[in-house]
C-alpha cells in the first residue's frame, strides 16, 4: 500500500490523547491536519471504527495497512472531510515540526515538547 499527500497541510499537531497512545503504543501521536481530498492512496486500507468513552456513536475510524499494520489516517466524525496522516508513516518526515498540541488532559507526565506554540486541553 501506498499513498500520496499533496499540498499544504493545515495543522501539523501532536496529540496526547489516549486512543493515539493505544493505537500507536507510545505516548503521544503526531499528524499531518489536512482534507481527506488531499489523499490518495494506492491499494486499500482497513478501517478500525472506535468508539468515544462517552459517546453512544462511532467516535473515530482508523485506517491502517493491512500488509504492516501500520497505523496510518484517522478520521474524526465530529469533522467529517478532515484526516489526520501518521506523520512516522511518510517517506520524507524531515522537514515537518509540530506547531500545536491536543488532548494535553491525558499527557504523560513526563513528557514537554519544545517550541508548541499552541497548547490545548482538548480539540
Ligand atoms: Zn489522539
Amino acid at each position: 500500500m501506498r499513498y500520496e499527500f499533496s499540498g499544504d497541510p493545515i495543522a501539523v499537531v501532536v496529540c496526547h490523547c489516549e486512543h493515539c497512545q493505544r493505537q500507536g503504543g507510545g505516548a503521544f501521536s503526531l499528524n499531518l491536519i489536512g482534507l481527506e481530498s488531499q489523499l490518495s492512496v494506492d491499494g486499500t486500507l482497513q478501517n478500525y471504527q472506535e468508539t468515544g468513552e462517552n459517546d453512544d456513536g462511532v467516535y473515530v475510524n482508523r485506517r491502517f495497512c493491512g500488509s504492516c499494520g501500520s497505523p496510518i489516517v484517522s478520521e474524526l466524525l465530529q469533522t467529517e472531510g478532515v484526516i489526520a496522516l501518521k506523520v512516522g508513516t511518510l517517506d520524507d518526515r524531515s522537514d515537518i515540526t509540530p506547531a500545536v498540541e491536543v488532548w494535553c488532559v491525558d499527557k504523560q507526565p513526563w513528557v514537554d515538547l519544545a517550541d508548541i506554540a499552541v497548547s490545548m486541553d482538548r480539540e
